[in-house]
């Protein structure tokens, strides 16, 4: 925290830049934006203790006003942690040393829609469904459709490299975003040009996405469109286990056909969330598939993925499952559904990994996983022609707090060790923030230092979300 008259000279110089009613050092918001959608977060606020706060809420309006914000901040050398929807799952927005919260959620303007080009551009505050109902409004999908789509914003979404549960076939938001602005903690404001391809070098885009406000704030960015399609249908298969399942996905792609939708659960998954409405024999896995397209193409790729499914032991249940896993897909996110009281905690590792690793990283984690937690269910979702993730789903509830956390550390240090050890990646699509901070250098390898080198020269005080992505964490 800053010192009484440090923070009312950092108050009275941002309230210049964005005027009063946009700095906002009241200690019950300050307590309410202190935890994002990370469990252990939830987990602890619920329990009644008190987690680190920053010492003010800024809301800049425009790019301008990011860039003075962290003149200041950078001149004062106070942290400065952005937020976007808060709805992260990996504590990304938690202000662990103080300083500035940087809320983007004015920012919320689509400024231009390319139709020739197919391309939106939009400001980095913009919730993720009022993008989608833009572009919807003009014939366009941005094929992006994470379950946070509700409560997550555009800059979110690029700085953690989300995934949408049609990724397949549009890809992840690093495959959606052609042209980033972004503000360095200097102030200084860089844009990468939005191309399809280009053979200018490396490309700097791709450094900001997935850099969690650690290297700089993101102000705007320039999004691929698709025409909405003519048709999306559903399609659902059993599988007598994980292999046949996975050895399906696999043909499905080498014979061209491209689903949007692919989810595979695991017999454990299957029993919690499909077998309540539908009749499956214990121990099958669900595989669910989804087509986007014209009706002469979905009717290819699904006749052709059905013929495959069905030569691997696939037993046939029509659209059901999916269509109803589509059509309910934000049901378990609402309170009642998924709260957990007491020392209760239920988390995610979701980590990647290509075909040949797969199966043996999904083994090896849910055995190390399940040696500390009563449950583990798992999917394979977002699948691609190389491989695709796994989403570790774990629970485990305790009689005291202290238990309860280090209980939930140690799942996810035999988790994350495990995916490393087997050749995984630890995250596909939730990024790192602080509940993965401490492996990344494990992850990256020598890569890391680069990492490290490239954080020393854009943020030489260190301003940006220190603590997170490996980055500025205190020993
Ligand atoms: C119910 C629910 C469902 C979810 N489903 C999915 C899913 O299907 N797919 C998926 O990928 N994720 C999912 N998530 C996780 C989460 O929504 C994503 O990680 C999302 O991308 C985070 O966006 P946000 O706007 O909420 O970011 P925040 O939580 O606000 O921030 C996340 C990180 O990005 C940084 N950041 C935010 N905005 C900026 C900016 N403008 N410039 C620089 N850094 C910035 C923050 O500092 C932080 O480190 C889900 C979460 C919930 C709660």
């Amino acid at each position: 925290m800053l010192r009484p008259k440090r923070k009312a000279e950092l108050t009275a110089r941002l309230t210049e830049i964005v005027g009063p009613e946009n700095v906002i050092a009241d200690e019950t918001d300050m307590v309410l934006n202190a935890h994002d959608a990370w469990p252990l977060s939830e987990s602890k606020i619920r329990a009644g203790e008190l987690l680190p706060t920053a010492d003010l809420v800024v809301f800049p309006g425009s790019t301008e006003e990011v860039s003075e914000v962290l003149k200041v901040a950078n001149k004062m050398k106070v942290p400065v942690t952005p937020v976007g929807g808060g709805a992260g799952t990996c504590g990304g927005t938690l202000p662990i040393y103080g300083g500035i919260h940087l809320d983007l959620k004015r920012m919320d303007k689509v400024l231009a829609i390319d139709d020739d080009s197919m391309l939106v551009t939009v400001q980095a505050g913009m919730v993720g469904i009022d993008l989608e109902e833009e572009v919807n409004r003009h014939g366009y999908t941005t094929g992006h459709t994470p379950t946070s789509l509700r409560a997550s914003n555009v800059g979110g979404f690029i700085a953690t490299r989300s995934g949408g549960s049609l990724s397949s076939l549009y890809g992840k938001i690093e495959d959606l975003t052609l042209g980033l602005e972004v503000v360095l903690p200097n102030g200084s404001v860089v844009r990468t040009k939005a191309v399809p391809r280009h053979s200018v070098g490396p490309d700097l885009r791709q450094l900001f996405i997935g850099s969690e406000g650690t290297l700089g704030v993101i102000t705007e960015a320039t999004l691929r469109m698709f025409p909405i399609p003519e048709e999306r249908r559903f399609r659902s298969m059993s599988f007598p286990d994980v292999r046949s399942g996975l050895k399906s996905i696999r043909e499905i792609f080498r014979s061209g056909a491209v689903p949007s939708l692919i989810r595979l659960y695991d017999p454990d998954d299957t029993a919690l969330t499909v077998t309540s409405h539908f009749d499956v024999k214990d121990g099958e896995c669900m595989l669910m598939l989804g087509f986007d397209g014209s009706i002469a193409k979905n009717d290819i790729d699904e006749s052709v993925s059905v013929e495959i499914c069905l030569s691997n032991g696939g037993n046939d249940y029509g659209e059901g499952p999916a269509k109803r896993w589509w059509e309910h897909r934000y049901d378990m996110y609402y309170p009642g559904t998924l709260t957990t009281s007491g020392y209760a905690i239920a988390d995610t590792i979701d980590v990647v990994a290509t075909y040949d690793k797969l199966e043996t990283v999904y083994h090896a984690m849910k055995e190390a996983m399940e040696a500390h937690a009563p449950m583990v269910l798992s999917h394979f979702s977002h699948m691609y022609p190389n491989g695709g993730s796994i989403y570790m789903i774990f629970f485990t509830s305790q009689l005291d707090a202290e238990t309860a956390w280090s209980t939930y550390r140690k799942i996810w240090d035999v988790g994350v060790a495990a995916c490393l050890r087997e050749g995984g990646t630890m995250s596909h699509q939730h990024g790192v923030g602080l509940s993965r901070t401490t492996y990344t250098e494990g992850e990256m390898g020598s890569a890391f230092e680069v990492l490290k080198q490239i954080k020393k020269t854009l943020d030489p005080n260190g301003i940006m979300n220190p603590g997170k992505l490996g980055l500025g964490v205190k020993k």
